[in-house]
Order: structure tokens, then C-alpha cells, then sequence
């Protein structure tokens, strides 16, 4: 109740001028969307920057800027379906770079091999998302600003899939487990992406399970939505019900 009465508060405000300009000059989406999602995104931004702690690791400092762009992005993932402000996510942490995480692997044998490789983003069930700052600038203002890749929206909707259970119905062979529409449409677009029929804008790294591709086709949809329809308009129709958004008209 006390969580509730805050948000309240806090979203019946108009949004600080200093987030208002971080908003303007460095988040590029927010250009692009029409009055009524960007009044909107204020309140999901500042609900989002009161109740998630955004913590710089490895050196990096953790600015206001920084915390306003991850959020904004975080934001527009839940601009019409709320999921309680990503509910049980508590700590976002953001590294400079590409960091260095264990690995537990399985080899034929049984056997666990461990070692450690780098990565740029990593959702965790323990209510943390990681994240590379360096990959976020490359994404938005640097050499991939093109690249239809976004870590942002990449790691976020993997507490969404995870929150709904959205691919859980489909193995890692594209086989699924249950019958529902939504499952056999995902589970299809992935094994076509696994298997590599014909072209694609989705980034190959969708092929590793149906978690990644259910965020790999989130970024390709936010960030290429027209190169998204124009492969698969049903699985862009899906993305497009799921969020209840259609960024093909955000110009
Ligand atoms: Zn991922």
C-alpha cells in the first residue's frame, strides 16, 4: 500500500527539468515518441530511478545521466503493460566495460568444467540486471547506433520473458510444450533462425535458446521495427499485441 500511495505521489508530479533534459539529449528514442508515450515514459522513468538501485561496479561512476538512460529505455518496455515496474528487480549494476563471468559448463562426460568468458549484459533471476556501459554508448550514439542491437532492451525483457513465462513452452531444439498460438509462432521464428532459413535482420545470437531470441526479436522490434514486419509480421504482430505498442509509427 505504501509502495502504491508513493507512486501516486511521485508520478503526479510534473517530471524534474534535469531528467527532462537527459531525456531530450540523450535518449534517442525519445524523439521519436508521440506526446502522449513520452508523458507516459515520465512517470515509468521516475518510478523506475525511486524504486531500483543503479550501482556503478568495476570503477565506473554511476551518474544521474547514466541511470536516466538505463531507465528510459528500461521504461519503454512498460510504457502500456506496467509488470508492477519490473516487481521483484532490485539492482541494476553497471560495469565500464565487457566484464569477466564464472562459467559452469557440463562437458559429455558429466563433468563440470569451469572458467570464465566476457559478457556484455546478464539478467539474473536474483533480481539483478547487469550491464556494459560501454556497449550501451556504442548502441546509442557510437559505430553500432545502427546495429538494430540494444543491451537494454535485451536484458530487461528477459525478466519479462522470465516474469510471464513467455518461451517456456519451447525447448532448446524449437520444440514445443505447449499449443498456444503465441508459443508456436516464437517457437517457429526461432528454429528458423537456428536453422538458418533464408535471410534475416535478427541477430544470430537469438539462435542460442528461445530466452535470446525472444530478446533478440525485442530489440530488432523497437529499434527496426520495419525490418521486423517485413521478415515476420506475425511474430512483429505478437511483439506488438505483448507490448501494446507499434514503434513502426514512432518517426
Ligand atoms: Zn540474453
Amino acid at each position: 500500500m505504501f509502495r502504491f500511495l508513493k507512486r501516486k505521489w511521485i508520478t503526479g508530479r510534473p517530471i524534474p527539468e534535469d531528467l527532462l533534459r537527459i531525456l531530450k539529449r540523450k535518449v534517442p528514442v525519445y524523439q521519436l515518441l508521440p506526446e502522449k508515450y513520452r508523458a507516459l515514459l515520465h512517470k515509468r522513468v521516475v518510478v523506475l530511478l525511486d524504486e531500483k538501485h543503479f550501482e556503478g561496479c568495476g570503477g565506473l561512476e554511476m551518474t544521474m545521466e547514466k541511470s536516466v538512460i538505463i531507465a528510459a529505455y528500461a521504461a519503454i518496455l512498460i510504457l502500456e503493460e506496467k509488470a508492477d515496474y519490473y516487481g521483484d528487480l532490485q539492482s541494476i549494476l553497471v560495469y565500464p566495460d565487457d566484464y569477466v563471468a564464472p562459467v559452469h559448463q557440463y562437458n559429455d562426460g558429466g563433468i563440470v568444467e569451469e572458467g570464465f568468458e566476457s559478457r556484455a549484459g546478464e539478467y539474473w533471476q536474483a533480481g539483478i540486471i547487469v550491464l556494459s556501459w560501454k556497449d550501451i554508448e556504442n548502441q546509442l550514439y557510437g559505430e553500432e547506433r545502427d546495429s538494430g542491437q540494444n543491451l537494454i532492451y535485451h536484458e530487461f525483457s528477459h525478466f519479462l520473458d522470465d516474469r510471464y513465462g513467455l518461451t517456456a513452452g519451447i525447448d532448446d531444439d524449437g520444440d514445443v510444450m505447449r499449443d498456444d498460438e503465441w508459443t508456436q509462432i516464437i517457437a517457429k521464428a526461432y528454429k528458423r533462425l537456428k536453422f538458418r532459413r533464408g535471410h534475416t535482420f535478427l541477430d544470430k545470437y537469438g539462435a542460442t535458446n528461445p530466452a535470446e531470441f525472444f530478446s533478440v526479436a525485442t530489440e530488432l522490434f523497437f529499434q527496426k521495427p520495419q525490418k521486423l514486419l517485413q521478415e515476420n509480421k506475425k511474430l512483429y504482430t505478437l511483439l506488438q499485441n505483448f507490448y501494446g505498442l507499434d514503434p513502426i509509427r514512432w518517426k
